[in-house]
C-alpha cells in the first residue's frame, strides 16, 4: 500500500514540475510516507525525523511533509513534537498544498514494469492488534471505472503488470452496492490490451469468495498467486486476534483454492508472541505452516500498537527473546520448505516478466511470484525490460532461482527469447 501511494505521490509531484533527487540533502521537499504497523517501523520514522530536523537546521528552506499511518487523526500533539514538519497529511489523501500547485505537463514519465494501484482504503475489521483502522479509517472502495481508467493510462505509459492493493481486497465494492466486486474488476482489467499480468493483495480468509477463486482460474492474465494471511494456527489465538475464522475454515479454504487453481502458489503473514500465546499454540502455527507449505511466509513478532484493543486489554506477556526464538523457528522451517519446493523447478521452463537488472543479471518474476535471475545470452546482449521471456531454471535456492534464456522449444537461445507478448 505504501509503495502504491509513494508511486502516486511521486507521479503527481513530477506532473507539477518536481524532479527526484538521490538524497534528502539535494531536495527542496522531502515526503516521508510512513508505516507504523510494527513498533520497529515506527522507530525508523522517528529516527528519520530526527535526521531531517538536523538537516532543516542547516537548510531552513527545506520543506518536510509526513503522510501514512504515522499521522494521527488529531495532529496537535505531533505538530508540537515535530516542529520540523511543515505538513502532515493522512494516508491516501492528496495534500491541499500539492493540489494548489498547477500541473506543468501531461504525464510523460514511463512507469515501472509493475505498478501498484490502491483499490480500497482503510479497513472495517479491527483485528485486535492492528492500528490500520485507527489511522486509515473505515473501508472505502474506489469506483471500478476510475481504476480501469488509471490502468489504461499506466499501460499506455509502459506498465505491464498491475498489482491491485488494499487492506482487504476481498471486500472491494461492498461499500458501493450494485457495483463490481473484485472478481468483476479483475475480469474487466483482463480485457485491457497491453496488460500482461494482474495480481492483487491482501486477501482476508473470512471474505475470500468461491467466485473469486473461479475467476483467478479462468482469467488468463490473473497470476496464480494468493497472499492469504493466517496470522496464527490456533483457534484461541485467532479469537483473541478477532480474525473472524477458525483454523478449520482456513484449511478448507486452502483446499478449495488448490482444487480450483492448479499450481497456485500461496503466501501468508504470521504474528508470533501474541499475548498469552503458549508453546502449544505456537506449535499449532508451526504445524499449519508445515502442512500447507507456503511459497512465502512473512513473519513478525507481536508489538503492541497504542490505541488497539490488544494494547489496551491484553498483557504483552511473551518475553522478547522468546518472540525472537519463535520467529527464528519459523524462518528456518520456511527455508527448508522453500529449498524443497524450489528444487522441483530445476530444469523447468518458466515464464518470467523482466523487472530490471541487478549486478549485471536480468531480474524478474514467474507468474507464481518466484524471483528469477538470468544473464544476457553470450555475445548477444538484449533489452528484456518489460518483456515476458522463457527461462530454463539451472540453479535453485530458497529465496531465488537462476536460469538462462530459452526459446519456445525449450532450447537455450543465443540471441534471447521471442516470447514477448
Ligand atoms: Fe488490520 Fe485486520 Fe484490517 Fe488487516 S484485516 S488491515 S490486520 S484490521
Amino acid at each position: 500500500m505504501n509503495k502504491a501511494e509513494s508511486e502516486r505521490l511521486g507521479s503527481l509531484l513530477e506532473q507539477r514540475g518536481y524532479q527526484p533527487v538521490e538524497t534528502p540533502e539535494k531536495a527542496d521537499l522531502v515526503i516521508l510516507n510512513t508505516c507504523v504497523v510494527r513498533e520497529s517501523a515506527e522507530n525508523r520514522v522517528i529516527n528519520k525525523l530526527h535526521i531531517l530536523r538536523r538537516l532543516k537546521k542547516r537548510q531552513p528552506d527545506l520543506k518536510i511533509a509526513v503522510t501514512g499511518c504515522f499521522v494521527e487523526t488529531d495532529i496537535t500533539v505531533q505538530r508540537k513534537r515535530y516542529p520540523q514538519v511543515d505538513y502532515f497529511f493522512p494516508a491516501g489523501e492528496l495534500p491541499q498544498w500539492l493540489e494548489e500547485i498547477q500541473p506543468q505537463e501531461i504525464l510523460t514519465k514511463h512507469p515501472p514494469v509493475n505498478v501498484y494501484i490502491p483499490i480500497t482504503q482503510g479497513c472495517n475489521n479491527f483485528c485486535t492488534y492492528c492500528i490500520v483502522p485507527f489511522r486509515r479509517g473505515r473501508e472505502h472502495s474506489r469506483p471500478a471505472a476510475e481504476i480501469t481508467n488509471e490502468v489504461r493510462i499506466l499501460v499506455e505509459r509502459g506498465a505491464k503488470e498491475i498489482i491491485l492493493v488494499g487492506q482487504n481486497v476481498d471486500s472491494y465494492g461492498r461499500d458501493l452496492p450494485g457495483t463490481p466486486d473484485l472478481a468483476d474488476l479483475l475480469s474487466g482489467l483482463n480485457e485491457i490490451e497491453g496488460v500482461l499480468r494482474l495480481r492483487f493483495l491482501t486477501n482476508h480468509p473470512k471474505d475470500m469468495s468461491q467466485k473469486l477463486i473461479m475467476s483467478i482460474a479462468a482469467l488468463p492474465k490473473v497470476c496464480a498467486h494468493i497472499n492469504l494471511p493466517v496470522q496464527a494456527g490456533d483457534d484461541r489465538i485467532l479469537e483473541l486476534m478477532k480474525r473472524g475464522y477458525t483454523v478449520e475454515h482456513y484449511r478448507n479454504l486452502i483446499k478449495e483454492i488448490r482444487r480450483g487453481i492448479p499450481g497456485v502458489s500461496l503466501s501468508t503473514d504470521v504474528i508470533v508472541g501474541f499475548p498469552s500465546e503458549m508453546e502449544k499454540q505456537f506449535e499449532n502455527t508451526v504445524e499449519l505452516l508445515r502442512d500447507i507449505r507456503y511459497d512465502a511466509v512473512h513473519v513478525a513478532c507481536y508489538s503492541p500498537r497504542a490505541g488497539t484493543y490488544a494494547a489496551r486489554n491484553l498483557a504483552d506477556d511473551i518475553p522478547g527473546h522468546e518472540k525472537d526464538r519463535r520467529l527464528k523457528v519459523i524462518e528456518e522451517l520456511q527455508e527448508e520448505i522453500l529449498t524443497d519446493i524450489n528444487q522441483k523447478l530445476l530444469g523447468q521452463l518458466v515464464d518470467v516478466l523482466v523487472e530490471g537488472k541487478t549486478r549485471g543479471k536480468w531480474r524478474g518474476r514467474t507468474r507464481n511470484d518466484k524471483l528469477v535471475f538470468f544473464p544476457d545470452a553470450i555475445g548477444a546482449p538484449g533489452n528484456y525490460l518489460g518483456r515476458q521471456v522463457n527461462i530454463r531454471i539451472e540453479k535453485t535456492g530458497p529465496w531465488s532461482l537462476q536460469g538462462s534464456l530459452a526459446n519456445e522449444s525449450g532450447q537455450k537461445q543465443p540471441g534471447g527469447s521471442k516470447e514477448e507478448r
